[in-house]
């Protein structure tokens, strides 16, 4: 069995029972919860690798709990919606999902998109060793991208960054100058071009520049290259 964790929140029990049985048969160590008070719990008891997450819950809001979820831990969030039409709504809202899927979905895309998740396992803190791997750390100006620790640091302190946050400026970060286009973003981070949503790369990278401004980095910047993309510039 794999040592990646999954906690499916959903109230609807053929919904949660069937998500549950495709992520176990892939592998996953599936744990289940029907309401985001059973979530929360299950989450501060022992924090998942990944949780998927009803948007109708009986007891709370999704997005209210995807947020406290959010200020907890970093584990990945993929939201489930009623509606496809919700998806942008919810993308607006900017409540920190990693990823979205409208129901009905198909059983085997849901495991494609956990496993593209899940792809980096959750850091495991290394026996310490006096050399720090030095090949891991991209060095731009103000600006530290450490892809062994997963850490970004800005002149020396660590930015608290989600998972896709960093993902996404590790991609800008391994091409100084150049402009990914916000199509090689969604396939590089999220590993597929599902929904051809790109509202999910804005969201994601305006999250990602206010918290490196917040953390104080003057230089390099992420420039946005109206219509096609994104670039970090020095
Ligand atoms: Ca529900």
């Amino acid at each position: 069995m794999s040592d990646q964790s999954v906690l499916v929140v959903e109230d609807t029990d053929e919904i949660r029972e069937l998500v549950t049985t495709v992520l176990r048969r892939a592998g996953f160590d599936v744990r289940e919860a029907s309401s985001g008070a059973a979530c929360l719990a299950e989450v501060r008891r022992d924090a998942p690798d990944l949780i998927v997450l009803d948007l109708g819950l009986p007891d709370a809001d999704g997005t209210e709990v995807c947020r406290q979820i959010r200020a907890e831990t970093q584990c990945y969030v993929l939201m489930l919606t009623a509606r496809a039409e919700e998806v942008d709504l919810l993308i607006g809202l900017a409540v920190g999902a990693d990823g979205y899927m409208a129901k009905p979905f198909s059983p085997r895309e849901l495991v494609a998109r956990v496993q593209a998740m899940l792809r980096f396992p959750r850091q495991v803190p290394a026996v310490p060793s006096a050399t720090p791997a030095e090949e891991s750390v991209r060095r731009l100006a103000e600006l530290e991208v450490d892809e062994e620790s997963r850490e970004v640091r800005v002149d020396g302190s660590v930015v608290d960054l989600t998972r896709t946050e960093f993902d996404l400026l590790a991609a800008l970060a391994s091409r100084p100058g150049r402009v990914l286009q916000r199509e090689t973003l969604l396939r590089e981070v999220w590993q597929t071009d599902w929904e051809g949503n790109l509202r999910l790369v804005e969201a994601h990278m305006s999250n990602l520049r206010r918290k490196l401004q917040a953390a104080g980095l003057s230089s390099p910047e992420i420039r946005t290259v109206r219509g096609v993309g994104y670039r970090l510039v020095a």
